[in-house]
């Protein structure tokens, strides 16, 4: 490559990755003295370019620097966000760079064991988190089958392709950290490429020839005294009953999609289509369409929809802060992609600046209240990006009053899940768009009617509504212990686990991406979750199996106690409170009010907590 070729290629790069990559490779002290890259004047900026070029020049070629011995690592890490991180956070960020080849999955502690005769995992579903644990069984040697209702890997992925969807968070941290360097072609993949790449996963791992496709989870019932759990699943060939000696769930949040109840629904001819079940000749072009809500999904599908149809009413019932993202929807640039093959240790160093950027997510959570004394609204971080986005806002819809007024949401940013803008607020300042914010009244059959009487005529409905997300498991039953169902048992204050994973009664039962999972902050994407989640239910497997015992569970009382260290921890959050509007948040459980969708701990915490095993809280038999 030439140098004009490399120069361009690492000013358009990240200069904190090249920064720490260059050092490490380097040991530089001129690097290493340097600031972040938001601190450089220009004689430092051109100083780190300076070098990075003159060394790719002389250096650049494939391959991944070893795994550094830890305190480089955390040496490097802390040199890339100029810290000094504490203990806690090293332990939790210290594989982000994912210079091992397998992060975040467990192993067994001394020979693997004969295992007794037929044991068996099952794993439901080949998403994101159903691959996860897939590899981590790959990894221990474990026999294991992946049923998935879909005829394809992907869940999620595979299901949603209504238009312009793609990941929000940047490909780099929606990935996992055991495949280097995978080719993304933009910055944030669209669906199909996310759903290109877990079916690469599935199939490179070997986790696509263990699963059956087409194969639907009924119903799961413990045969407590053989303990089995015997599962009646739907297959292509009629029902079949099959047994597991543990069952890794990995079903997904997003599974059950919210059924739209408004009156006068049957009185509407044309389609109403939730985004979940996009037909592939659906057609809108010339249309007038109407969309209701304003959460990721809706406000991703906007924009396109509104290219081509004739009129697109956006039926908004409440505010929502959505903010813009650098480099949503650019391609990588060659320059880049170049960059990332060819610079030892970039990759790495990139993908931990990318998740670093979320470090200190949990600070716009918590409360200050000398701020609050002071006249600040919440604190001020969380303050300042309320100013950026009302900003944001004025600059997008061209500070038409008339919008602004409507848009602007009286309550804290990160109150509720983070929107990302792909150009909805610039399509409500089209001719053919209209932003409703009346109630709507009922539907008939010419359109949608909102309080006041008003009429919006419509051809088709898109119905964003989301997800019932307290419907774990379901429509699955499980029966455990004593021939309780998990949603009888559910039934009090709707689903609950130790830590997101386990529930008492249910023995050899692990969910991934359960009740109260979703971390809230902590800097790493769920990807990273799903494996330190399928690590530790591989680490109570491996412990079982390495015993010669037959089951494991969590014990009752260090459940309850689990959750109500958690009730008291997520009432003091952002969310929970009046101004956080928690009356309209998905993450809430809404009949029990309680928070159902996150985990309150700080990420670093939460991390520990799921990675080393407080053996005292499980039973093994
Ligand atoms: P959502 O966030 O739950 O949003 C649903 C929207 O529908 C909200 O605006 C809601 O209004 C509105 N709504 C619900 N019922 C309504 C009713 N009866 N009348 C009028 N409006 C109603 O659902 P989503 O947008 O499908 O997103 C769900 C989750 O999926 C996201 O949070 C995210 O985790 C994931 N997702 C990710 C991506 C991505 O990464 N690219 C894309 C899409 C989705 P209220 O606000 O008043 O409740």
């Amino acid at each position: 490559m030439d140098s004009e070729f490399i120069k361009r290629a690492v000013e358009l790069a990240d200069l904190d990755a090249v920064r720490v990559a260059l050092y490490h490779n380097t040991d530089d002290p001129e690097i290493e003295a340097l600031p972040r890259a938001i601190e450089l004047d220009d004689g430092d900026r051109e100083l780190l370019i300076d070098k990075a070029v003159s060394w790719l020049e002389k250096n650049a070629g494939p391959g991944m620097p070893e795994e550094p011995p830890l305190p480089r690592l955390r040496k490097l890490m802390n040199l890339a966000m100029k810290e000094e991180m504490g203990d806690l956070e090293f332990e939790a960020r210290q594989d982000l760079a994912a210079f091992k080849p397998f992060p975040w999955t467990a192993g067994w502690t001394g020979t693997k064991p004969d295992l007794p005769e037929g044991f068996k995992v099952a794993i439901i579903g080949s998403g994101f988190s159903g691959l996860a644990a897939g590899i981590q069984m790959e990894l221990l040697g474990i026999p294991y089958v992946i049923l998935e209702r879909r005829s394809e890997p992907g869940g999620t992925w595979s299901r949603h392709r209504y238009p312009d969807i793609r990941v929000d968070t940047i490909s780099i941290t929606y990935e996992f950290a055991f495949e280097k360097n995978y080719p993304w072609s933009e910055y944030f993949g669209q669906g199909r490429e996310v759903l290109s790449y877990l079916t690469h996963i599935s199939k490179k791992y070997g986790m696509h020839e263990n699963t059956r496709f087409d194969h639907e989870l009924k119903r799961a019932t413990l045969d407590e005294g053989r303990n089995l759990w015997m599962l009646e699943v739907d297959t292509p060939k009629g029902p079949e009953i099959l047994e597991a000696n543990v069952v890794i769930n990995a079903v997904g949040a997003f599974a059950n999609q919210r059924t739209p109840d408004f009156e006068g629904l049957n009185d509407f001819p044309g389609p109403i289509i939730h985004p979940s079940q996009w037909p592939d000749d659906y057609d809108y072009e010339g249309r007038r369409i109407a969309v209701i809500g304003n959460g990721s999904t809706g406000v991703q599908l906007l924009a396109p929809i509104a290219e081509k149809a004739e009129q697109v009413y956006v039926f908004q019932r409440t505010k929502q802060w959505i903010s813009p993202r650098p480099k949503y929807g650019d391609p990588i640039e060659p320059e880049i992609r170049w960059l990332l093959d060819n610079f030892p240790g970039y990759w790495n160093w990139w993908r931990y600046m990318a998740i670093a950027a979320l470090f200190k997510t949990h600070d716009q959570l918590v409360p200050d209240e000398e701020w609050q004394a002071k006249g600040g609204y919440w604190n001020e971080v969380n303050d300042q990006l309320r100013a950026f986005l009302t900003n944001y806002i004025h600059e997008q819809t061209d500070h038409r009053e008339d919008l602004v007024d409507r848009l602007v949401p009286d309550y804290a940013p990160f109150s509720r899940r983070p929107v990302v803008d792909n150009g909805w607020y610039r399509a409500l300042t089209r001719d053919n768009v209209e932003l409703v914010t009346d109630p709507i009244t009922r539907f008939t059959s010419r359109g949608i009617e909102t309080a006041g009487g008003t009429l919006h005529e419509v051809d088709s409905v898109i119905t964003a509504i989301g997800f019932d997300i307290v419907q774990y498991l379901w429509p699955a039953d499980w029966i455990g212990r004593n021939g309780l169902s998990v949603h009888d048992f559910w039934s009090k204050d709707g689903p609950r686990a130790y830590l997101s994973m386990m529930v008492p009664n249910y023995p050899n039962m692990f969910m991934l991406y359960g009740p109260n999972s979703q971390p809230l902050s902590g800097g790493t994407g769920l990807p990273i979750w799903y494996q330190v989640w399928s690590g530790y239910a591989a680490q109570l497997i491996v412990k079982m199996l390495e015993e010669g015992k037959s089951s494991v569970e969590v014990k009752p009382d260090a459940h309850d106690r689990y959750n109500e260290a958690l009730d008291q921890e997520a009432s003091e959050l952002l969310l929970m409170q009046d101004i956080g509007a928690p009356e309209k948040n998905y993450y809430l459980n809404q009949t029990h009010h309680r928070l159902q969708m996150n985990a309150p701990w700080y990420g670093p915490e939460f991390h520990r907590l799921c990675t080393e095993v407080n053996w005292e809280d499980i039973q093994i038999t």
